[in-house]
């Protein structure tokens, strides 16, 4: 569906102005694509969008997909990337995080509906919770805690994927799910809250980098221009998936503070805090179906994707002081 292999699209971009969402557009547009990003800016920055306006073929809508969306103008597909995605971020706005992600996506399904588009549905690896099975293939129905504070976050994103489920079979709506493991990389927001920006920003200050519990429940680090990737070859699919995306590389949380530590000389110690509830104790994707389906695995090795966001996190933190 490439703007270079075939004819440009018309793509909407659904929490466009967040992380991934900023690194997608930018990614549509160099592909030769037409973008409508609409964000309702909640953890979003209008900064992620510098610099699209010029290629005439970016607009932005500032709107709450909850509120439903009146475009009627062709639609060729929809990407939705719409919500809060860091814990701090969706514990501090538990109901807009159910809303955004239940009555969002079916707003969202219904234009796809509408307008004859795929819709591409950004969930997560959190639908397998505290996973009983390891490494974690789609089959894996998931160990969640449906009323512990994260359900507001891995719920609604298990409410996304019945709903595109429901929509593919009821409608024939051309869905695709695509299950993101932890992504990182430039554009994250220092203050996010999330594991590399915490333990980059502290190890740049020298202050020592914060580890919950014991530092052994493990994480897979996907660089954020590979997790587009795999969006942007969901698009060109029809599959419904659910296709897991994300690293199989598995790393301890204190191996990832010891590489950060590492790659930005810097000499700070790590300090040990209480576990949060419901951290999930391990994480590993299986990957297999992306490999089949999309031709697509992680081509950034972690330590170059770690130095360009420390070089990133790096010019945020001179900005700050300045
Ligand atoms: P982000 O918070 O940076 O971006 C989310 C964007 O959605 C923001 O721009 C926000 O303003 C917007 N948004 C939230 N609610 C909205 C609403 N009701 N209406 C319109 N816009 C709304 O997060 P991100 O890391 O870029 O994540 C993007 C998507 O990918 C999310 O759906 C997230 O659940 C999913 N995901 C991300 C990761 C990751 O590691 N980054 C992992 C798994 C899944």
């Amino acid at each position: 569906m490439t703007g270079r292999e075939g004819r440009p699209r018309r793509i909407l971009v659904a929490g466009g102005a967040g992380f991934v969402g900023g690194h997608l557009c930018a990614r549509l547009l160099a592909d030769g694509h037409s973008v409508l990003c609409v964000d309702n800016l909640s953890t979003g920055r209008p900064r992620n969008l510098d610099g699209f306006a010029e290629t005439g073929r970016f607009d932005f809508v500032e709107a709450d997909i909850v509120d439903g969306l009146a475009i009627t103008d062709p639609l060729d597909a929809i990407v939705n990337l719409a919500s809060p995605a860091s814990p701090p971020d969706y514990l501090s706005a538990p109901i807009e995080t159910l809303r955004t992600g239940s009555a969002g996506t079916l707003a969202l399904l219904e234009l796809a509906r509408a307008a004859g588009a795929r819709l591409v549905q950004a969930s997560t690896s959190e639908v397998y919770g505290d996973p009983l099975t390891h490494p974690q293939t789609e089959e894996y129905w998931g160990n969640v805690n449906p009323i512990g504070p994260r359900a507001v976050y891995d719920e609604s994103k298990r409410f996304g994927e019945a709903a595109c489920a429901a929509f593919a079979r009821e409608y024939g709506t051309n869905c695709g799910i695509v299950r993101i493991f932890n992504t990182y990389g430039p554009g994250m927001r220092t203050d996010d809250g999330r594991l590399v920006p915490n333990l980059i920003m502290q190890a740049l200050a020298g202050e020592p980098l914060t580890i919950h519990g014991s530092g052994e429940q493990t994480r897979s680090l996907c660089y954020v221009e590979d997790t587009v990737d795999a969006l942007v070859r969901m698009l060109e699919r029809v599959h419904l998936g659910p296709v897991n995306v994300g690293n199989p590389v598995e790393l301890s949380v204190r191996q990832v503070a010891t590489l950060i530590k590492e790659l930005t000389g810097s000499a700070s110690s790590l300090k040990f805090v209480p576990t949060m509830i419901d951290d999930p104790r391990r994480r590993k994707p299986v990957i297999e179906l992306a490999e089949r389906e999309l031709g697509w695995w992680p081509r950034t090795e972690l330590r170059a994707g770690l130095r360009k966001t420390i070089a990133f996190f790096a010019r945020e933190r001179e900005a700050l002081r300045r």
